[in-house]
């Protein structure tokens, strides 16, 4: 049985380059957190995440927003806000929403989720959509709802190609949603705005315990009688929180502060990827915030080399590497310099 608990020390690692979930707030934001007006939450009368909730919906061009603790919480409470029991969600067989979150909607919601193959940049083509959408038979599901990611194994999905998916889904009548858990990141290496990459989709989820280096949080965005479903399925999920403005006070702090450096953990990404080659340690393919490296017959002589300096390394098949906040120049730099040395 997987158990991912650890007595971890703070600080464990060296650097750790397992996931940008590491990351853990700085002084500003912690300072940020102690400053935070609150109130109720399930009132409405938390005045920190009113103003998150109404600064994500201006930022995303939408309604309104939901803040709930988890993007699986908010991916899950917009699944279940577009269908309704028995209904069919079309998604990507590595889509995280699929792959990663336990399959809630079929079991806690009762939806039907049809995977369909994700092309080698990351997006979902228009005529799998489109082939996987249901006939009106009482023999099959009825098909609600297209959940696309972005960025998906830290690519960078082109909006071109998402608009040819969502416009296969509305064709059939089918709503949208976006899993933007690193939905910055995205804008960041597509160069559009938030409100250009939310513009395809009724709803979008964004994380803020990602990149953005706040310890918990996500916002769920979109039109206001969906976003109205979703606040009544968070609290029967148990996502109804109370003085939580401590923790959307981070996610504020974050929006305000942290989504330049975004763009730092990119260019950091490109040049690990390019120094691996070059001293050739391997194959190694920069996607935003992250570096897919296949070591070959390095990469015992790197797993140990890692260990050695106290460095977090993921490994599934190719290894992961991930760029974020806590990884500054000087952490980087021992990396490159492990890599060197293996
Ligand atoms: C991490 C992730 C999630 C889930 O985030 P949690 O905060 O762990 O619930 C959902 N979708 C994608 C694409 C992710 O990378």
């Amino acid at each position: 049985m997987y158990d991912a608990r650890q007595i971890n020390a703070p600080g464990r690692y060296a650097v750790d380059t397992r996931s940008d979930t590491v990351t853990r707030p700085d002084a500003a934001m912690r300072a940020a957190m102690a400053e935070a007006e609150v109130g109720d939450d399930v009132y409405g009368e938390d005045p920190s995440i009113n103003h998150l909730e109404v600064r994500a919906a201006e930022l995303l061009g939408k309604d309104t927003a939901l803040f709930s603790p988890t993007a699986t919480m908010s991916n899950l409470a917009a699944m279940l806000a577009h269908c309704a029991r028995g209904e069919e969600v079309v998604t990507g067989t590595g889509y995280h929403v699929f792959a990663w979150e336990a399959r809630g909607a079929s079991v806690l919601g009762g939806l039907a989720m049809t995977p369909v193959p994700v092309a080698v940049d990351g997006a979902l083509e228009a005529e799998d959509v489109a082939r996987a959408v249901k006939p009106d038979d009482y023999h099959m599901p009825v098909t609600r709802l297209l959940s696309l990611e972005n960025t998906h194994d830290g690519r960078a999905i082109p909006m071109d190609r998402t608009q040819a998916a969502t416009e296969a889904a509305r064709a059939a009548n089918l709503a949208t949603h976006l899993d933007g858990a690193r939905f910055f990141n995205a804008c960041e290496a597509l160069g559009v705005t938030p409100a250009t990459l939310a513009t395809p989709f009724d709803t979008v989820q964004l994380c803020l315990s990602k990149g953005l280096g706040a310890p918990a949080g996500s916002l769920l965005v979109g039109a206001s009688d969906v976003i109205a479903r979703a606040r009544r399925l968070r609290k029967m999920l148990g996502g109804g929180m109370r003085q939580a403005g401590v923790i959307a006070a981070a996610g504020l702090h974050a929006l305000d502060h942290n989504l330049p450096a975004l763009a730092d953990d990119h260019a950091r990404a490109e040049s690990l990827a390019r120094e691996i080659e070059t001293i050739g340690l391997g194959t190694a393919r920069a996607a935003t915030n992250m570096v897919w490296a296949d070591f070959g017959e390095a990469a015992p002589r790197v797993a140990r080399a890692m260990a050695e300096a106290n460095i977090a390394l993921k490994t599934i098949g190719h290894a992961r590497i991930v760029l974020h906040r806590d990884i500054d120049d000087d952490a980087f730099d021992l990396l490159l310099k492990t890599l060197r040395a293996a």
